[in-house]
């Protein structure tokens, strides 16, 4: 619950952003403008949590309309300088602007008047200049009531002596951007507004230029780490030092440009280089140790690697890992060698593969971590970590819609894996869909369906599937329907009669009807016990419908269970049936 102090601030700020424009008589189009090249020189002090920015932009007018007043923001915590084009410093006005995009909850925006409106399509450059603090801030998890320590190991990012790390839009505005308000307490709000701005961003580049932040005396230079391509020159004096680093981040519709720097030490190996905090050198030896473990799998599954993945820790051992592409901020002071390889095996899934949809791009990570532990451990290690991720889902699973009404429709579409923001189901439920279609289909034919995937040619959601069923002589599209192109949530699995009989050679036939009350259908395992064995059948049971099968057992059956756990399922409670004693 938020408090009637922090509502009355957030009107309040609303009120004074209102204020700040009323000398406009023209409704303020925050969106107009995307920022399609940024090319920034920064300059960070470390000891004193300072940033420094200079450097030029381009804007481009996204509207259909011509424009002549722009719209510029970055973090409160940093201040505009200047804004110039051609050399001659041009009109602007700062104000604060309340948004959850940034982790202080707000931004300092410049609304700035061009000297000549920029007609559709168009692009004017401007030379900007901004400074301030990053520090430690979590106000905007606070004050819609996160815990202290929660909202800290969330909202991380810092300049600091000890390590920076920033990350970019959504996190901290350290580089322009143009949006609308984002309200934590609103439902999808930031999500949203997010949203627009990557997908306005996608073709855009921004290159950044970093000083070396040395104070006068410091005998080795920070090392610099980014998401972008990094390119270091070396000062003259010595190799452990930098006169220059350059980062350019493309790919801005994806990613989220992030930055660090600090006196890491780094472990090197074929598949992955671990940036660690002094103290933490044993740790990285043990993460990229567990990385290179995993490599062959992911190899074998998702093909070589495109690039090489990097791990960046973090100060605060309690700060949540936070993953783009295939760089992952962690904390590496307790990460035990499992979770090392599980997290590995998912970075890795990123360098070898990548996929625009996320329910392809982190559903196959997440497999793979499934994958790994099937091979440590056995298919049940497997199960268990996905009923862990399946909690979750049967949290979201209730709809609260009327079963067949419009509404359900339309929840059902927005909920589909192909579509779909949540991040329980793109995470969750595809990396259950991806093990299912696995025990389906077959390793080896989906493999061959995932090497044959090419992201430039995902045009259309069926893409993938198509790729899947080019794999297999099994007709899949019902599994699709209800898996993938809508939400069917879960299957609900029933054993609905078995019954044996004594054959003449004293073995027994015995015939199963498995019901299946759910809307999604699925193939489930179905486990038949008898004295001193058991043996498995699997079995298609489609949405609302049944199946039956008949099996010979050596000794008579006493117990049939459905789901080995496989298949995400609803309701779990009436998968057991006891088996009457057979008739002669
Ligand atoms: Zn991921």
């Amino acid at each position: 619950m938020k408090s009637l102090a922090t509502k009355l601030i957030i009107s309040l700020l609303g009120v004074l952003s209102v204020l700040g424009v009323s000398g406009f008589s023209f409704a303020l189009d925050r969106e107009a403008f995307s920022i399609t090249n940024y090319d920034l020189n920064l300059q960070i002090d470390p000891a004193q949590h300072r940033l420094g920015v200079r450097g030029k932009i381009t804007l481009r007018n996204d509207s259909s309309d011509p424009q002549k007043v722009g719209v510029l923001q970055i973090s409160s915590s940093l201040d505009w300088r200047s804004i110039k084009v051609d050399g001659k410093p041009v009109q602007y006005l700062t104000q604060p602007f309340a948004s959850d995009i940034d982790h202080t909850g707000g931004l300092s925006e410049a609304i700035v008047t061009l000297s000549q409106p920029v007609p559709p399509h168009r692009t004017v450059d401007l030379e900007i200049g901004y400074e301030g603090v990053i520090v430690l801030d979590a106000t905007r998890l606070t004050r819609i009531g996160t815990p202290e320590d929660a909202a800290k190991s969330s909202d991380w990012d810092q300049i600091s002596p000890d390590g920076s790390a920033i990350r970019g839009v959504g996190y901290v505005a350290w580089y322009p951007i143009a949006t609308d308000v984002a309200n934590l307490s609103e439902g999808d709000s930031l999500f949203e507004v997010l949203n627009r701005w990557k997908t306005r961003e996608a073709g855009s580049l921004l290159k950044i230029n970093l000083e070396d932040p040395r104070a006068t005396g410091d005998s080795t230079a920070p090392i610099p780490v980014c998401n972008g391509k990094l390119a270091r020159g070396i000062a003259q004096e010595g190799a452990s030092s930098f006169a220059w680093a350059q980062c350019s981040y493309a790919d801005l519709g994806h990613s989220v440009p992030s930055l660090a720097l600090a006196h890491y030490g780094i472990v090197n190996r074929p598949s992955m280089t671990v940036f660690n905090l002094p103290s933490h050198a044993a740790a990285a030896e043990a993460y990229a140790d567990a990385a290179e473990k995993a490599a062959p799998l992911i190899n074998d599954w998702f093909g070589s690697f495109r690039d090489k993945a990097q791990t960046v820790d973090l100060i605060d051992d309690d700060s949540a890992p936070f993953e783009t592409a295939s760089l992952l901020f962690t904390p590496l002071a307790n990460s035990s060698s499992n979770r090392a390889g599980l997290s590995a095996a998912h970075q890795l899934t990123h360098a070898a593969f990548y996929s625009p949809r996320p329910w392809i791009e982190e559903g196959l990570a997440h497999f793979a971590q499934a994958l790994l532990l099937e091979q440590w451990n056995g298919r049940e290690s497997a199960i268990d970590y996905m009923a862990k991720h399946r909690s979750v889902l049967n949290t979201i699973e209730e709809s609260e819609s009327e079963p067949g009404s419009p509404e359900q429709a339309k929840e059902e579409a927005n909920r589909a894996l192909v579509s779909t923001s949540n991040e329980a189901l793109y995470r969750s439920k595809s990396m259950c869909v991806w093990w299912m279609l696995r025990d389906m289909i077959g390793p080896a034919a989906l493999k061959k369906a995932i090497a044959a995937y090419r992201p430039d040619q995902d045009k259309e959601p069926s893409y993938m599937p198509r790729l899947i069923a080019a794999q297999t002589q099994r007709d899949l599209e019902w599994f699709f329907d209800d898996w993938v192109y809508r939400d069917h949530g879960l299957p609900d699995f029933k054993v609905e009669s078995a019954f044996a009989r004594k054959t003449l050679n004293k073995t027994f036939i015995l015939t199963v009807t498995i019901d299946n009350l759910g809307r999604a259908g699925a193939e489930v395992p179905v486990i038949v016990k008898f004295a001193r064995g058991e043996t498995k059948k699997r079995l298609e049971v489609h949405a609302k419908d049944k199946a039956t099968f008949r099996l010979e057992t050596p000794a008579a059956p006493d117990e049939i269970l459905v789901n080995d756990g496989s298949v995400p399922e609803r309701d779990t409670d009436n998968n057991t049936f006891k088996v009457p004693p057979p008739e002669s």
